[in-house]
């Protein structure tokens, strides 16, 4: 049997995962689920940052030319990330 303090209001509480006074976890495990869910809770609550805001609305805009302009950044970002890897790869064979 073991006894734990809790840390919240310092009952001692028998072999519980949770006090039995302020029902705040006591056990490694149910302290481990309780940052399980508080991290959850936190991705959930986690806003989008202005960068992707701004994207998907000029994805999502009723104005073609702010459309057209999305695809033409988009296609000149997967590009320039495309001649990258294809620069790095011929660097790599010239040294081969
Ligand atoms: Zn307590």
């Amino acid at each position: 049997m073991i006894e734990r303090k809790c840390l919240n209001c310092g009952t001692w509480n028998k072999d519980e995962d949770y006090c039995v006074e302020c029902k705040k976890p006591l056990s490694p495990k149910a302290l481990d689920k309780e940052k399980e869910i508080q991290l959850r809770q936190e991705q959930k609550e986690a806003k989008p940052s202005k960068m992707e805001v701004y994207l998907n609305r000029a994805r999502s805009s009723r104005y073609l030319l702010v459309r057209w302009g999305y695809y033409a950044l988009y296609s000149l970002f997967v590009f320039v990330g495309l001649m990258g890897a294809v620069v790095a790869w011929m660097a790599a064979m010239a040294n081969a």
